[in-house]
């Protein structure tokens, strides 16, 4: 876990698996749902992700 990352608030970054893609915004199942409307996000291509409307932030971990 790195900490490199200070200019944002403290929020862990969520894992997630390959398995998972692709990735989307609200996660199925996740409280967060409803919150905004469900966006992909591109995780593969950097390895994280952040929502561009709820901030959350995505890693992909293996
Ligand atoms: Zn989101």
């Amino acid at each position: 876990m790195t900490q490199a990352e200070t200019n944002y608030p403290k929020q862990e970054p969520q894992k997630v698996t390959r398995n998972d893609l692709p990735l989307s915004c609200p996660r199925p199942g996740e409280a967060l749902a409803g919150l905004h409307p469900r966006v992909y996000l591109p995780i593969e291509k950097t390895g994280s992700a952040t929502c561009p409307y709820c901030g959350a932030r995505y890693q992909l971990s293996d």
